[in-house]
This record gives C-alpha cells, structure tokens and sequence, in this order.
C-alpha cells in the first residue's frame, strides 16, 4: 500500500483524498496535500481512517446522520467537520471498526 501527497485531483477540484485500488497491485491512498497542510491534527487522522476504510477495510460510505447534524460515520462522503470529530470521536472509532 502507497500513501502519496498530490497537488489535486483534476476531475474532481473538491475531493481531499481517495482510495485507488488497482486489480494486481497495490492500493493507493491519495490526499490533498494543500488540505493537508492546514488541517489540524484530528481532521487529518479522520481523513486518514477515511480512506483506509476504503483501502483496507472495504467499506463504503455511510451518509447517515446523527440528532446533531453531524455525520455518524467517519465514511461520510464528507469527512466531518472537526466539531463533530470532537464531539463524536469515540463513536466514530466504533462504527468503522
Ligand atoms: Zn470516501
């Protein structure tokens, strides 16, 4: 498995990373490297859970929500918003594992 930074995703101007998995190879986990930089520590460890829950456990994205708005998984299409990582760690962690 590859992680590897890149500077965007030509077809998609508004995606901060993706897992690429190609029959015979290894899975690849891209991220934003300009999203990166500015993230803080916790968006960048969910961005990560994110995509490896694509590349590793094979799961999709979950876009249900809690009573609070946020997402209730960190396999939103959106990756949550620090508040709700904050606010919702813990239940995130259980949910993709
Ligand atoms: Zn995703």
């Amino acid at each position: 498995m590859y992680v590897e930074f890149v500077a965007d995703f030509p077809n998609h101007p508004n995606r901060i990373g993706q897992c690429r998995t190609r029959k015979n190879d290894y899975s690849r986990v891209q991220i934003a490297k300009d999203y990166f930089e500015v993230s803080d520590e916790i968006e960048r460890e969910a961005l990560m859970l994110h995509e490896l829950g694509h590349c590793i456990l094979y799961k999709g994205h979950n876009n249900s929500e809690l009573s609070d708005a946020c997402p209730a998984s960190i396999l939103n299409k959106n990756v949550p918003v620090a508040a709700c990582l904050g606010a919702h760690w813990e239940e995130y962690l259980d949910e993709l594992f």
